[in-house]
């Protein structure tokens, strides 16, 4: 039977139901599962890799494997990943022969397929990638959140591909952790409106439509917040934080309708997630009303016997997940989950509706896609791969993540005509434009980038002229040449300035795991030997998160941070070095200066308070580096006029914040307007300063602008003691730029 496609719905219903299944979709899920055998759901509910089903030649389905995997193990999804970047066309006939294979099965319900599109549609060559979260953070714009999203979602659907696990919604609190590059940041506000606006723009067509693709919000809860910083290992997390930090962003996705979450690696307080009843169901379920699937991640189950110790045995393992409220095994390299849950079934330790449940929101998930309607790569999604205002769109976002940090006596831009010495690992490396699942899972292997992909040096050449670029670098991060200290002196006798290009090369999860944020110490050599030439040097930092640069940083009279910025990203920093680009990146994050001055921009006011002995106390408990919000710009942007509707916020009132910006300078740019509050006193201790609200706007030279915000008392919320969300009345103090003023919350 077929199901019918949505009749055409207003755009502002898809945005609050993005993704809602339909009567139709309901009924035919109804009558599946009434047919379907314990084999056949317990399939659905298993999710294997691609290389289970494919030859060890990378994209070549092996049919024996697939018959096995969906005839004989009734395999209900598969997912990435290959050893490399397969051509769009291939992930195409990919997906037709397991679609064909699930055609011969007696109830024939689709595979679905899901592959890490985080920053762009990844393991495919030639698609479009964009800066990591990190770098969209920066960019302050909701825009291009969601226009980088939906060029990801066209990336994926063209390739047959109709579930993307992203977005990524770990609040990125502690920087040592390998995927800090993949969170939008430290702030709670940003972290929610982005993932919310992503999300929105993955599913906002409607998932039948072939620009669309299913999200999954990830990876709950509080995967970010490990105690030691390494990948996967404990955090210990009260409650209190854990609603006050991490759980605000899953609670506004999945309000903005996300159809399936993937659940956090680790474990919190001893209890692994996905061993956590109480967060997967009783929180999840209950309390958030997450009606969609709930997807392990990579091998999760299974380590709760093997890694995590809390089950005595691998059934024991998987009745505790199953049990808990996960619907389907990321397995996902064998078919021990399928036999474990049926033995486990049997024997009456999982109940069978239980599995219904599951089932239900798998089959659900997949008429939502429109599987059931038409299970092959649509006809008409092809030709949104690799579109040329893609790449527009990169390089506009990648602009707009650049973050200038230092700029001593106006030393950028750069003049026309000068000479520059471009050297340094990040030089001549691509990967390290790039980062984690970029065409591959760790984004290291130079060869699978696009050709006529970018380094900094080739940009900088173009830009300057070749015979007025030289450089001590060879390709790739890691070649001997980049660290050489010598050759770098030697070559800047001919140079005016030097542009040294730090930072880390492309690392995802484990892999990235350091053991010290400072910058390792041949980067820092290089920039010794860069200021012992007395000619002027520019630091530009590609890296996923901040390493320390507190020592070498005096050294450079400029700083660009340029985070991961994507495949446009060598363009992006030419044309901020050269002015050709007006930098408005804000950091979406302290930048720290040392391991003892880790403090984040929310602080609380003990931290803000650095006691000497008794009594004497100053004021610099938060003394990062370079403050949450930071990043200047080649133009002057003047506050004046902070105004607020009135003395008072009642009852379900709103407050009108409004500001006059000047662009004073000479440039035109962009810029970010951010609205703080601070609450004088709380039953809680208040925080020092929290982000409400910020608008990016343009202002040519000399313009003004009046922008407004609207606050209500929702914005002005916390968790108090009792774990509730509260707000209480008392003083407030609002804060845009160096503006200052005050309101009252009535009682
Ligand atoms: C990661 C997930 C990812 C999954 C599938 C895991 O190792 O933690 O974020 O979605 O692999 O690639």
């Amino acid at each position: 039977m077929k199901i019918r496609h949505i009749p055409f719905i207003p755009l502002l219903f898809l945005v609050h139901t993005a993704g809602a299944q339909t009567p139709a979709d309901r009924q035919k899920v109804e009558n599946l599962l009434r047919q379907m055998t314990i084999d056949e759901k317990i399939g659905q509910m298993t999710q294997v890799t691609l290389g289970v089903v494919s030859t060890p030649q990378d994209g070549v389905l092996d049919p024996a494997a697939l018959a096995k995997a969906i005839g004989e193990y009734k395999v209900g999804s598969i997912l990435n990943v290959t050893n490399h970047a397969l051509m769009a066309e291939q992930w195409r006939t990919v997906q037709t022969q397991i679609q064909d294979e699930a055609k011969k099965t007696r109830l024939k319900i689709p595979v679905i397929y899901g592959l890490d599109g985080i920053h762009g549609q990844t393991y495919t060559l030639d698609a479009t990638l964009f800066p990591q979260n990190i770098g969209m953070a920066a960019a302050r714009d909701p825009e291009i959140v969601a226009a980088a999203a939906k060029v990801t979602a066209k990336e994926l659907r063209a390739s047959g591909v109709r579930w993307n696990f992203a977005p990524v919604l770990d609040c990125g609190r502690q920087p040592l952790w390998s995927r800090f590059p993949e969170t939008y940041g430290e702030d709670v506000y940003i972290g929610k409106t982005f993932g919310v606006t992503a999300i929105k723009a993955y599913e906002e067509d409607g998932l039948k439509n072939p620009t669309a693709v299913a999200s999954c919000m990830k990876h709950y809860l509080a995967y970010s917040a490990s105690r030691t910083g390494k990948d996967r290992t404990p955090i210990y997390l009260p409650e209190i934080e854990m609603r006050e930090y991490y759980l605000p962003q899953f609670r506004a996705a999945v309000k903005a309708g996300a159809s399936t979450l993937m659940v956090n690696s680790s474990e919190i307080n001893g209890t692994p997630v996905h061993a956590s009843k109480y967060l997967l169901t009783d929180v999840l379920r209950t309390e958030l009303g997450f009606q969609g699937v709930i997807v392990s991640d990579w091998e999760d189950i299974i380590r709760l016997h093997t890694r995590h110790n809390v089950a005595s045995t691998p059934r024991a393992a998987v009745v505790l997940a199953v049990n808990a409220g996960v619907d389907m095994s990321m397995v996902p390299t064998d078919f021990s989950f399928f036999i474990l849950l049926k033995e486990a079934v049997q024997k009456g330790e999982v109940s069978l509706s239980r599995i219904d449940d599951a089932v239900r929101r798998i089959l659900l998930l997949k008429a939502k896609v429109g599987l059931f309607d038409n299970p092959y790569p649509e006809t008409a999604s092809a030709g949104n791969f690799g579109r040329p205002e893609y790449q527009q769109l990169a390089l506009r976002a990648a602009h707009e993540a650049m973050t200038l940090l230092k700029n001593d006596e106006d030393i950028l831009p750069l003049r026309t005509g000068m000479h520059l010495l471009v050297a340094g690992p990040a030089a001549r490396s691509i990967s390290a434009l790039n980062g984690c699942w970029s065409y591959t899972w760790q984004g290291k292997e130079e060869q699978w980038y696009p050709a006529g992909s970018k380094t900094i040096y080739d940009a900088l050449a173009d830009k300057f002229g070749a015979d007025h670029v030289t450089t001590t670098a060879a390709a790739g991060f890691t070649s001997a040449a980049n660290y050489d200290t010598t050759a770098l002196k030697a070559a800047a006798a001919g140079a005016d300035a030097l542009v040294l290009c730090l930072g880390e090369n492309a690392y995802a999860e484990s892999p990235g795991t350091i053991g010290d944020l400072a910058l390792p110490d041949d980067q820092k050599a290089l920039a010794r030997a860069a200021a012992s030439t007395g000619k002027p040097v520019i630091f530009v930092l590609t890296e996923g998160r901040p390493r320390f640069i507190t020592d070498i940083a005096p050294l450079a009279k400029g700083i660009l941070l340029a985070y991961w910025s994507g495949r446009k990203a060598a363009e992006a920093i030419s044309d901020v070095l050269a002015g050709d680009y007006n930098p408005d990146g804000r950091l979406p994050y302290s930048y720290p200066r040392s391991s003892g001055e880790m403090v984040l921009y929310d602080r609380k006011p003990t931290e803000d308070i650095r006691e000497i002995f008794n009594s004497d106390m100053t004021m610099d408990g938060y003394k990062p580096m370079w403050p949450f919000g930071w990043g200047l710009s080649y133009t002057h942007f003047d506050y004046s006029d902070l105004r607020l509707s009135g003395p008072v916020l009642s009852g379900a009132g709103k407050l009108t914040v409004s500001i006059t910006v000047k662009n004073s300078g000479s440039r035109d740019g962009k810029h970010t307007v951010e609205l703080y509050t601070r609450q004088h006193y709380a039953s809680i201790t208040p925080n020092m300063r929290r982000l409400r609200a910020f608008k990016k706007i343009f202002l040519k030279a000399g313009e003004s602008q009046t922008v407004s915000f609207m606050l209500d008392r929702d914005d002005l919320a916390f968790v108090n003691a009792a774990q509730k969300t509260v707000t209480e009345p008392g003083d407030f103090d609002v804060y845009i730029g160096d503006k200052k003023a005050g309101f009252v919350l009535a009682p």
